[in-house]
């Protein structure tokens, strides 16, 4: 790698996510494409929440990608929030539209419009469904993955028969992206509620889960929102109940995208490059012979095996019979954040043993070519986990609860600017005044990032004018 992670961090990312074949810039500005690797990555994220959704009674469907201008005029915070970053489609062949098209920034305006034909009665609820699309958001800053004007995601929209229910739902979401983004990503997040400043646009309740990245800032990685009977009001969602009453329908929707790609690099990513966790590397082990392998026929003969068995497993293997050398292979493998490279050479196989490195570990480990496939399978197993340690202990060292007051936390980040270390995040109490939420952001760019639902600890005063706390709060500087 050409940049150290500590001092250049952005410039690191770049950089790995180019070398490692990702994606690739395109002239349309903030617009990615997302090659081989980088859309397997999201190829796996997708299996995975595609199953928790169905799971938990879900049905994927497909809506249109142009919304009518009239619709987002229809819920007011709605339109506020989004409008500056809507792009739009004002002629097509060769004529102007009678209405403006907006290429979608999220899709409650076309799915609250349709629902509220699908939806009569209390017979007809819940109204369980999901979207995997691209949406658009004109975004001022980008950085691949992580913001980006085009994105993929899955956006989840339920209606209810009441309150409770659709509230149950918003935190069954919240939970099931927390599980995954745990276990399948090896990333440890808070989950909490967004302060009322950072709502969705247009929801009684925004929830999120939050991920500290290895420069100590934060990444909103998922959200769910509680949409009460706002949009329902808007597009007049109403059903008859069981005692023939019409009331509005409550409504939520969730979303993760490829956001979570962009997360993945820069939590676990090192000097060497890429480091993928098992569960999602589009390949998880390669096999490299070594030494004089070419004039010894029995080298390939083996590893062939080898590939079979592993590949008859589900494993995502791959054999580096290239004419390229070893140490050439190595870097390359390393670089794409192969999870387990295996090296096999004639001094090893004299020996019945191969060498075992994980891409995480310093050291290359012997193994007996009898326990070989299972120790690859085990090595995965355990690699997965040990990813997730070391990112949680990772946040744990600089998630901070000594700071009470606005001081306290400009002596934090200055003297961790003095130690050459990352200021992370704190804990903090807030009165509830937003004033105070934006004079923090306004001294120190520390912006809330959620109210955690377990905090480490509870404070009692607020961080900018000292009066009672309502709310312990994660600050912290943000993508
Ligand atoms: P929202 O609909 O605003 O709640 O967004 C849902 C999720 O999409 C967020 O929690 C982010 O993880 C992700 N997201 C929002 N904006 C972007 C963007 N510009 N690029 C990539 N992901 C985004
Ligand atoms: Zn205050």
């Amino acid at each position: 790698m050409t940049s150290k992670r500590e001092n250049e961090f952005t410039s690191w990312y770049i950089d790995t996510i180019q070398k490692a074949d990702l994606m690739d810039y395109t002239p349309v500005r903030g617009c990615i494409a997302f090659k081989p690797d980088g859309y397997e990555i999201w190829e796996h994220i997708q299996a995975e929440m595609d199953k928790r959704f169905k799971e938990t009674g879900h049905r994927n469907a497909y809506f249109p990608m142009l919304i009518p201008e009239n619709f987002f005029q229809k819920e007011k915070d709605h339109i506020e929030g989004f409008s500056p970053e809507l792009p739009w489609v004002t002629e097509a062949a060769g004529e102007k539209l009678e209405e403006r098209l907006a290429l979608r920034p999220t899709s409650e305006t076309m799915i609250g419009h349709l629902y509220s034909d699908w939806i009569n009665s209390y017979r007809d609820l819940p109204v369980l469904i999901n979207q995997w699309a691209n949406v658009f958001r004109w975004e001022k800053r980008t950085l691949p993955f992580i913001r980006t004007s085009e994105f993929l995601w899955q956006e989840g929209h339920t209606a209810h028969v009441d309150e409770e229910e659709a509230r149950e739902e918003t935190m069954q979401m919240l939970g099931i992206y927390k599980e995954v983004v745990e276990d399948l990503l090896a990333i440890p997040v808070y989950d909490g509620e967004k302060t009322p400043s950072e709502r969705f646009a247009g929801a009684v309740d925004t929830y999120s889960i939050e991920a500290m990245m290895q420069d100590g800032k934060a990444v909103q990685a998922g959200t769910s929102h509680y949409l009460g009977t706002k949009f329902a009001e808007a597009f007049d969602i109403k059903y008859l109940t069981r005692e023939n009453k019409h009331e509005y329908v409550h409504t939520t929707s969730w979303g993760t995208s490829t956001r979570l790609i962009g997360s993945v690099i820069m939590v676990h990513g090192d000097e060497q490059g890429l480091v993928l966790p098992p569960r999602i590397a589009p390949t998880q082990v390669v096999l490299i012979p070594v030494g004089p392998w070419k004039k010894n026929p029995e080298i390939i003969e083996k590893l062939d095996a080898v590939f079979a068995e592993l590949k008859a497993k589900g494993i995502r293997v791959r054999l580096d019979d290239s004419d390229q050398s070893p140490g050439f292979k190595f870097n390359e493998w390393e670089l794409k954040g192969v999870p387990v490279r295996v090296e096999l050479g004639p001094r090893d196989l004299a020996k019945d043993q191969a060498l075992l490195k994980a891409r995480d570990e310093d050291e290359k480990v012997e193994v007996n070519l009898n326990d070989l496939v299972a120790r690859i399978e085990e090595e995965l197993t355990t690699m997965q986990t040990r990813l997730f340690e070391k990112a949680k202990a990772f946040r744990e060292k600089h998630s901070h609860t000594h700071v009470d007051t606005l001081e306290q936390l400009e002596q934090h980040i200055a003297d961790s600017e003095k130690n050459d270390d990352i200021p992370g995040w704190v804990l903090a109490g807030w009165c509830g005044d937003d004033d105070c939420e934006s004079h923090v952001q306004e001294e120190t760019k520390f912006t809330t990032r959620n109210i955690p639902f377990n905090p480490p600890a509870t404070k009692d005063t607020c961080i900018n004018c000292g009066k009672d706390a309502k709310h312990t709060v994660w600050f912290g500087r943000a993508y």
